[in-house]
């Protein structure tokens, strides 16, 4: 088990910041998802934890051991990349031995610690293919194996799962938590993918243009982004935002619309008046009978798209200006044209500063 500490981490190509005063230190065995859109900096900031990529400036601490200056193999961290290249003339187990034997460990030993993670993984019944006779899911099992086998510092897994079909990489999804778990090597993890990042992390770091906008559990993400970008990005289908007013008696109105905050944001619109950008998940909305909204917040308008999703429904409402989105258990039938009230759970509602996009919170 291992702590990392990232303190003040930069690095700029030319003139270009790809990565900005990154502070992070985790726990021993912490599981820590980099999420962002592309181009946020999240292979830069792993290929720095690596030694890959030389930071222009700022700490790398592993262990109270200062690494900045060190190259990959002087930090014991081990690495599973998208295009997990697996060595194509070796057997499975040839290709978990090649780091034991570069480290010179007996033939005994090998066998043993091959052996032992590969009955881990599940994939003791593979030793003796090569990795053209696997499966995409094999292959990434074995490319696992390869980074666990020596038992790292720390496991760097750069969207490890993405040549995967969606089934799969659910499956895998839950195999690597449950692996790093057990083991209690300090991961860190990328991906893109939002819900990625909220199933797998113990903390998640949300980065954006190179800077680290929130690093938090993955509830706290989702309960109290810090802004609208974290809101939009964390979260599926996205928050709904819209402009809207602060009324005196504390609601937020808009055409068609007026939502009720409740809570810490309720108190926070205290000290506010004028524009607000509201924000309410598509979860958290539902249709009311009879438009009947029962004191909560309410939005009104006709159905302009529905897209049946099994047990749910999403659709897509017209309201005023704007076009929200409600994801709810499907209910009686409803058609697009159809007028429709919606309202929203108690003290779901967010609120950000138009200017800055700032929580109010
Ligand atoms: P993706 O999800 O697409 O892999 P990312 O978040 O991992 O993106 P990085 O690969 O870290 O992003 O890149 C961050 C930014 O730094 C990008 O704008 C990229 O073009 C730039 N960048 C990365 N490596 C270099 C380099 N060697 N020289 C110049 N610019 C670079």
């Amino acid at each position: 088990m291992s702590v990392i500490a990232l303190q003040d981490l930069n690095k700029t190509f030319g003139t270009f910041s790809a990565v900005e005063n990154l502070n992070l230190v985790t726990e021993d065995g912490e599981f820590i998802v980099l999420v962002g859109p592309s181009g946020c900096g999240k292979t830069t900031t792993m290929r720095m934890i690596a030694g890959l990529e030389e930071s222009t400036s700022g700490f790398i601490r592993i262990d109270d051991e200062d690494v900045t200056g060190q190259g990959p193999s002087e930090r014991d961290v081990a690495m599973v990349f998208q295009n997990y290249a697996l060595y194509p003339h070796l057997t499975v187990y040839e290709n978990m031995a090649f780091c034991l034997k570069v480290r010179r460990w007996t033939k005994e030993r090998i066998d043993e610690q091959v052996r032992r993670t590969a009955r881990a993984l599940d994939i003791e019944g593979l030793l003796d293919r090569k990795p053209a006779a696997l499966s995409g899911g094999q292959r990434q099992r074995v490319a696992l194996g390869r980074a666990i086998v020596r038992e790292p510092r720390v496991f760097l897994m750069d969207e490890p799962l993405s040549n995967l079909d969606a089934k799969l990489r659910i499956e895998m999804r839950a195999e690597i938590v449950k692996l790093c778990r057990r083991l209690k090597i300090t991961t860190f993890y990328v991906t893109h993918d939002q819900l990625e990042a909220l199933t797998m992390g113990h903390r998640i770091v949300v980065m954006r243009g190179g800077l680290a906008q929130q690093i938090d559990t993955p509830q706290n993400i989702y309960d109290t982004p810090v802004n609208r970008f974290v809101a939009g990005f964390i979260g599926s289908p996205p928050m709904n935002f819209l402009n809207a007013t602060i009324e005196e008696s504390g609601l937020l109105t808009g055409p068609g619309f007026e939502i009720r905050p409740g809570g810490a944001v309720k108190d926070a619109l205290r000290q506010r008046t004028g524009t607000i950008v509201a924000g309410v998940r598509p979860e958290y909305l539902h249709p009311v009978q009879d438009g009947v909204a029962n004191g909560l917040g309410s939005f009104r308008g006709r159905i302009d798209l529905i897209e049946p999703l099994g047990s749910q429904v999403m659709i897509q409402v017209a309201v005023g200006e704007e076009l929200v989105t409600a994801q709810f258990e499907r209910g009686p039938d409803i058609a697009v044209g159809d007028a429709i009230t919606l309202t929203h759970r108690p003290n779901s509602a967010h609120a950000f500063d138009p200017q800055t996009d700032r929580s109010v919170l």
